[in-house]
């Protein structure tokens, strides 16, 4: 929507620009000034200096804007056009298209521009140290009167982000039907296997019916927390943050999960002082240390140990510490993207849908605060939630 807003504005200032451009580039001795009308009631027509008008138009934009003459030399540009081309030199007044740019895409569009072609939606990508992607549009100027344009304006939208946000979305929903197909690969096999004779047998109905249920379960928790995180993502949870008394919570995600920590033969240790509080939204942090606490037992060693501490500092820290296998240093920084596991075998095997720690991340964030890990192989891993003070 905010897109398609921009892109009207935008395409407002073209018409508006190259209504101006035009005028000076055909403009005669006595035309300094132009006349707007606007549709007052009076119909009073306002002055505007045209260079000032034109000036603050493009100085405004935060699209680069370009024109060039009849000799592909540049008549008007804009500081964004000058930082997207050539910010070592001091202007891009009177530079030949061709010593500003070697890029053929860009010369061919403002080529035919000159030909009276409009060209748009030409894609051209930067190679400097930051890879920039923009939508080009080029405008012929000035064949109003059956003569040829007079040269041609080049707008250059900047689509890095959008086409970053697009390559993300796509990955997302790679990974989503991926991740849904595994499961439901499986229900479907489980269940032609039953309707094509295993139902006769008793304990291999038994088998796979519970096969097909772990799978279902699958599936559930994987809608559950792709819901989750895109309502967090996409700024539709609202934290209620009050003092919360940590050793309580602590005790009672503890309580929810030892049966899972009995059966892993993991020991939960609490060791939040009574007295400590903190300032969060209680039920998110209880999902936070949930996933944590969650994942030590998971990637824990038979007989081992989650512990869940607090330290004070400049920011309030908690601490969820396992002694399990660790994790190799190279995947320490993509931990907390969505769908990454070190181990996918070892996670599905586990139960995960490989969004926990994403979850973590996002809801670390919308407390004003962030989550980080350090692990040391054959030791552990810690993972620290940090929460602004009160
Ligand atoms: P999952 O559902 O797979 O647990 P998470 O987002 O919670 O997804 O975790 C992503 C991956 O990070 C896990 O698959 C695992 O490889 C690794 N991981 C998370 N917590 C731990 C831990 N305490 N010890 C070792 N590895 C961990």
């Amino acid at each position: 929507m905010s897109a398609l807003f921009n892109a009207l504005v935008v395409l407002g200032g073209l018409v508006l620009l190259v209504a101006i451009v035009w005028k000076l580039l055909t403009r005669r001795e006595s035309a300094n000034n132009i006349s707007i009308e606007r549709p007052d009631r009076d119909h009073s027509p306002e002055k505007f200096d045209v260079n000032s008008l034109l000036q603050a138009t493009m100085s405004g934009m935060r699209e680069g804007l370009l024109v060039v003459n009849k000799d592909m030399r540049v008549v008007a540009s804009n500081p964004a056009a000058h930082k997207l081309f050539n910010p070592s030199v001091p202007a891009l007044q009177s530079q030949r298209l061709t010593e500003l740019t070697r890029n053929p895409v860009i010369y061919s569009a403002f080529l035919d521009g000159l030909k009276g072609v409009e060209r748009s939606g030409i894609k051209v990508e930067t190679h400097g140290p930051e890879r920039q992607v923009f939508d080009l549009r080029v405008v012929p100027i000035g064949n109003a009167n059956g003569h040829g344009p007079e040269g041609a304006l080049g707008v250059f939208f900047d689509i890095t982000r959008t086409e970053h946000l697009e390559l993300v979305r796509q990955e997302f929903l790679s990974n989503v039907s991926h991740e849904l197909r595994t499961p439901l690969t499986a229900i479907i096999a489980f269940v032609e296997t039953l309707e094509t004779g295993a139902m006769d047998d008793q304990e291999s109905c038994q088998r796979f019916l519970s096969i097909i249920r772990k799978n279902a379960s699958r599936m559930h928790e994987l809608i559950d927390d792709i819901l989750e995180l895109t309502a967090i993502e996409g700024g539709n949870v609202q934290l209620r943050a009050a003092p919360v008394q940590l050793h309580t919570l602590v005790q009672d995600v503890c309580a929810s999960l030892e049966a899972k920590a009995s059966a892993h033969s993991v020991t939960l240790k609490n060791d939040v002082a009574p007295e400590v509080v903190v300032h969060a939204d209680v039920r998110r942090l209880e999902q936070m240390l949930t996933n944590l606490i969650d994942n030590g037992i998971k990637f824990s060693r038979e007989h081992g140990t989650v512990a869940t501490s607090y330290e004070s500092g400049a920011r309030d820290q908690i601490l969820v510490h396992d002694n399990g296998d660790g994790i190799p240093a190279q995947h320490l920084e993509r931990l907390f993207e969505r769908f990454y596991r070190v181990d996918r075998a070892r996670s599905r095997e586990m139960g995960g849908t490989g969004l926990g720690l994403a979850i973590v991340k996002h809801l670390a964030l919308l407390h004003g605060g962030e989550v980080t890990v350090t692990s040391e192989l054959g030791k552990g891993s810690t993972f620290t939630i940090h929460l602004p003070k009160a």
